[in-house]
C-alpha cells in the first residue's frame, strides 16, 4: 500500500482563492497585524510569508518589528493600539517570545475578536465548551485537511501526539467535536506506539524529526504530520518517509499543514471582520 498524498499547498490555494474573491466585493479590506519581538531568523520567514499570502489576497497588512529589548508594557501599549485601530480586524504576536515577557498575559491582551490566533483564553475557553469563534490556524487547517480525504469522521478512533496549547490540545477537541473517540499522548506515554497503532485518524505534533515510524501505524491510517524540523538543513516532519508505505492518506512535510496554517490564519481575519461587524 502507498498512502495518497494529502497536498496542504493545493488546499491551502484553494483556500486562499476562495478568500480573495469575497474580499473582492467588500467595501472595506480586512486588515492583519503581525507583532514580531526579537531577531528569531524563523519567526522573520514566517511573518514575512503572512505579510506576503496577506497581499497576494488583497487584504491589509501591517508588520511590527520590535527589538528584543522591548518591555512587557510597551508590547501592551502597541497590542492596545491594534485593539483600536480600525484598519486591523485581527492581529498576532509571533510566538516565541523573549523570556522577559509573559506569553499569557500578552495573548489575554488582545481583544477575543481581534485575535486571529485564536490562542486569546476566551476563544480556547469558548472552542472547549463547543462555541468555535476563533479556531486556532494548525487545528483548524488540520481539520479541512482531514476533511479534504472525504473520510467519514464519526465514530473514527483518533490519536494526537503532543499536547501543545496550539496543536494537541485544540486538535483533540475538534476532532472530539466531530464525534471520533480521541486519545492524547505526550511525551510521557508509554509505550506510544501501542496507542499510535490503534489510530484511524494520527495527528503528530512533537518536533521530534521522524519519530513515528511504520511499525507505530495502523494499515490505511490517516496520518497527519505537524512536525516542522531542521534537519541538516532539510525540513522534515514528525513522522518518518516509511510511514508511506503503510497509511492510507499521509501530509508531506513541507507542503502539508504549513499553508494551511497561513491560509487559515487569513480566514481568521475575516472571520474577525465579520465578528466586529455584528458587535
Ligand atoms: P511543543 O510545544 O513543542 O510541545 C511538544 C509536545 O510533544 C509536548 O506535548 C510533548 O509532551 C510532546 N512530545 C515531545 N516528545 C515526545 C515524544 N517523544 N513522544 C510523545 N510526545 C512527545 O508542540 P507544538 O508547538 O505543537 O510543536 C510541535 C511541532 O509542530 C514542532 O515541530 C513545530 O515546529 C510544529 N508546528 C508546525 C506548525 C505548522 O504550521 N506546520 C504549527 C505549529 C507547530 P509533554 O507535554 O509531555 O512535554
Amino acid at each position: 500500500m502507498t498512502a495518497k498524498i494529502i497536498n496542504g499547498k493545493e488546499v491551502a490555494e484553494k483556500l486562499r482563492n476562495e478568500l480573495k474573491k469575497k474580499v473582492k466585493n467588500l467595501k472595506q479590506k480586512p486588515g492583519l497585524a503581525v507583532v514580531l519581538v526579537g531577531d528569531n531568523p524563523a519567526s522573520q520567514i514566517y511573518i514575512n510569508m503572512k505579510e506576503k499570502k496577506c497581499n497576494e489576497i488583497g487584504f491589509y497588512s501591517k508588520k511590527i518589528i520590535l527589538p528584543e529589548s522591548t518591555s512587557e508594557e510597551k508590547l501592551l501599549g502597541i497590542i492596545d493600539e491594534l485593539n483600536q485601530d480600525p484598519k486591523i480586524h485581527g492581529m498576532l504576536v509571533q510566538l516565541p517570545l523573549p523570556q522577559h515577557i509573559d506569553e499569557h498575559l500578552i495573548i489575554s491582551a488582545i481583544l477575543p475578536h481581534k485575535d486571529a490566533d485564536g490562542f486569546n483564553p476566551i476563544n480556547m475557553g469558548n472552542m472547549l465548551i463547543g462555541k468555535n469563534i476563533i479556531i486556532p490556524a494548525t487545528p483548524k487547517g488540520i481539520m479541512k485537511l482531514i476533511e479534504s480525504t472525504g473520510i467519514k469522521l464519526e465514530g473514527k478512533h483518533a490519536v494526537v501526539v503532543g499536547r501543545s496549547n496550539i496543536v494537541g490540545k485544540p486538535i483533540s477537541i475538534l476532532l472530539q467535536q466531530k464525534n471520533c473517540t480521541v486519545t492524547m499522548c505526550h511525551s510521557k506515554t508509554k509505550p506510544l506506539a501501542d496507542y499510535t497503532k490503534k489510530a484511524d485518524i494520527l495527528v503528530v505534533a512533537i518536533g521530534k524529526p521522524r519519530a513515528i515510524t511504520k511499525d507505530m501505524v495502523k494499515k490505511g491510517a490517516v496520518v497527519i504530520d505537524v512536525g516542522t524540523n531542521k534537519v541538516y538543513d532539510k525540513l522534515v516532519g514528525d513522522v518518518d518517509e516509511e510511514v508511506k508505505k503503510v497509511a492510507g492518506y499521509i501530509t508531506p512535510v513541507p507542503r502539508g499543514v504549513g499553508p494551511m496554517t497561513i491560509a487559515c490564519l487569513l480566514e481568521n481575519t475575516l472571520e474577525c471582520m465579520e465578528l466586529q461587524k455584528r458587535l
